[in-house]
């Protein structure tokens, strides 16, 4: 479901299922592409938002294919692991998956 802070829904979700890859390659970089649609993740201390730090105040990051509110600028913290960090996020803006399949734990945010 694709859902805004203020609750309502802006019909995207739908629309998204549908896209083929060719139309989501279209529309994303290669780099979000990757992650985004085949379970990528850019080599730690690569990314471009890993020491972007807006201001408290100054909104919120979203998702680069939808473009759903995902958390709040004030949610983001230096880990110091190589990725963007969060403490939190907006209700039902992230699926999580645990995958032990490999005989390390891995988590998938998406
Ligand atoms: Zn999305």
């Amino acid at each position: 479901m694709s859902k805004k802070i203020d609750g309502k829904t802006d019909g995207k979700a739908d629309e998204n299922k549908r896209k083929t890859e060719a139309e989501w390659k279209d529309q994303l970089t290669d780099a979000e592409y990757y992650v985004l649609r085949q379970k990528g993740t850019e080599p730690a201390g690569t990314g471009k938002l890993e020491k972007f730090y807006p201001t408290k105040d100054e909104g919120h990051f979203v998702c680069a294919g939808c473009a759903n509110p995902l958390y709040s600028a004030s949610a983001k913290f230096d880990s110091g692991c190589g990725w963007p960090a969060f403490d939190k996020c907006y209700t039902g803006s992230i699926n999580t998956h645990v995958d032990d399949s490999l005989g390390v734990r891995t988590f998938y945010f998406f």
